[in-house]
């Protein structure tokens, strides 16, 4: 399972990241100003309950950093 740097890595690079703005709605704002940046944790194509992106673009994006 991915790492949460792994997340916030993939989350700054991903080229379909998208913010999800249910989660300031919902009042669950900590984990944003505590990661001060883009993760996928924020995506709303993030699928939190499996911690897989429903998009299914993470490996690409992950794969893509390793060869950088
Ligand atoms: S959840 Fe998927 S689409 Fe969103 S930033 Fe992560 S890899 Fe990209």
């Amino acid at each position: 399972m991915a790492n949460r740097d792994q997340l916030r890595a993939v989350g700054e690079m991903c080229p379909d990241f998208t913010f999800d703005d249910s989660l300031y709605k919902n009042g669950s704002t900590m984990s944003i100003n505590e990661a001060g940046g883009r993760s996928c944790e924020i995506c709303m194509h993030w699928d939190t309950k499996n911690q897989k992106c429903k998009i299914d673009v993470f490996d690409d994006v992950l794969t893509s950093l390793d060869q950088t």
